[in-house]
């Protein structure tokens, strides 16, 4: 049974400060692991790569078979079927379209002193995504990786998914092949992100790494950064529903259930001021719940970290959910738009009954790579911004220089660095002989 409470109960404050306290993630024990691996790779390259493939996904290869060839993706994206193909079309151009508008603008402008300010956005020069593939495929996360990369402009695209047993969802090269990656690795786990980290004899190096995986996947990343950059650390998933009373609750259930089955560590938690409602979906899920293939994980999940909360009103169910900071946030009230207001910790918002979480992981547009664990008080999920860098301009004329340039020198000198301030010095010195270069 999952936890039910009740602001208005004298323990509640204490309960809930447990419930955001529960640890799901506990990557302690697979940080030496990893580690090992990442100085494997670097010393022996594609050597442990296959090495650890052939032990963590049961696929022997030679290094020459870690790429998938032209031959074998053709092959392979012939046999999806055209419903699949047009699904996964549709996904794509939604995707790219909303991608699109993320685009940042360069800035220039001439301050009243004579200096042109500005700043200018470039791609970085390859990216590797990492694509998840032990337990479930995910083409969806090939689309949610690659297109905002494409969008900003990448140049050299990567993917690395692994692939147990050398099985691969074809739908998942059809995926690359919309967004137009063809450098795709069969290989997977701390091994993959050391490979586009530190590059081998056949995987060169990339500049950073994004996507979701598991625990070792996650370690891995967070000990390449710094060598290149990572977008962030997607633990498992999580969704918080809003509710007020005139729900339908099997809705509620299967949407609260759509997020337990992805893990037996995702938290799905329901927030309502109804408590004759809190009842109905509670029963809703057990009855939905014993029928679903992945009813195991999803029981799991339920069971450990599902919560049920009656809360007083919406605003008070807007101040909670901004204290849990879901990745996914939906609100089944009758104003949406004016609850949404209230909500601003949160990594995506779907707004009315008729805007279920799933369609975010798939084809409304925005992307489902998302911050987890409460990271959305202070990251946002990946967007084209995270292929992109800025880079500051500044040009000075003489004037400019003329009328800045001295209090350049006077912070120079506080800070005791006299080639800077001699630096400046120079050119003021040229400009009072009346010299302009
Ligand atoms: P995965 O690809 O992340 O990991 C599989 C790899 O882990 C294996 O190839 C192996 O190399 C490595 N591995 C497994 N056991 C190991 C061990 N004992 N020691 C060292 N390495 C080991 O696939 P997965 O396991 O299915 O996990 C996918 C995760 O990604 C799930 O937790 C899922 O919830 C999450 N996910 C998140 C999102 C998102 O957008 N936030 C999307 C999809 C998936």
């Amino acid at each position: 049974m999952p936890v039910t409470l009740n602001t208005t109960d004298p323990d509640f404050e204490t309960r809930f400060l447990a419930m955001l306290s529960a640890k799901r993630e506990d990557s302690s024990d697979v940080n030496d692991v990893v580690a090992a691996i990442i100085a494997d790779v670097r010393a022996r390259g594609d050597a442990v790569l296959c090495e650890l493939t052939a032990r963590f996904d049961r696929l022997d290869l030679t290094p020459d078979r870690l790429r998938f060839s032209a031959e074998e993706i053709d092959d392979t994206i012939a046999r999806v079927s055209a419903e699949d193909r047009a699904a996964l079309s549709l996904a794509a151009e939604r995707i790219r379209a909303y991608h699109a508008r993320q685009m940042p603008e360069d800035a220039s402008w001439t301050d009243p002193e004579g200096a042109t300010l500005g700043w200018r956005w470039s791609p970085v020069g390859a990216a590797g995504l990492y694509v998840p593939g032990g337990q479930a495929a995910y083409p969806s996360s090939v689309l949610m990786n690659a297109i905002p990369a494409r969008v900003a402009g990448v140049k050299r695209l990567v993917i690395c998914v692994p692939t147990p047993d050398g099985v691969v969802n074809p739908l998942v090269l059809l995926a690359a092949r919309l967004a137009g990656v063809d450098e795709i690795y069969r290989v997977g786990g701390a091994q993959a992100v050391a490979a586009m980290a530190y590059g081998t004899a056949t995987i060169a190096p990339v500049d950073k790494i994004t996507g979701p995986g598991n625990a070792y996947v996650a370690a891995a990343k967070r000990q390449v950064f710094g060598r290149v950059g990572i977008d962030m650390i997607a633990g498992p998933s999580e969704v918080l529903v809003i509710a007020e009373g005139a729900q339908n609750p099997d809705w509620l259930a299967l949407d609260l259930l759509a997020q337990a089955e992805h893990d037996a560590d995702a938290q799905s938690i329901l927030v309502t001021t109804d408590a004759g409602l809190a009842d109905e979906v509670a029963k809703a899920v057990d009855r939905i719940l014993p029928d679903l293939p992945r009813s195991a994980i999803a029981a799991a999940s339920w069971r450990d970290y599902g919560t049920i909360i009656v809360a007083r009103d919406l605003a008070e169910a807007a101040a909670l959910s901004n204290r849990v900071a879901p990745e996914h946030l939906e609100l089944c009230v009758d104003d949406p738009e004016a609850l949404a207001r209230d909500c601003v910790h949160a990594g995506a918002i779907f707004l009315g009954a008729y805007t279920p979480e799933a369609v975010g992981d798939y084809v409304s547009g925005p992307n489902h790579v998302l911050p987890t664990a409460r990271s959305a008080r202070f990251s946002s999920g990946l967007s084209v911004l995270d292929f992109l860098k800025r880079t500051t301009m500044a040009h000075l004329t003489p004037g400019a220089l003329a009328a800045i340039g001295p209090a350049a020198m006077r912070l120079a000198a506080s800070e005791g660095l006299q080639a800077h301030g001699a630096s400046v010095e120079a050119r003021l010195a040229r400009l009072n002989e009346g010299g302009t270069e």
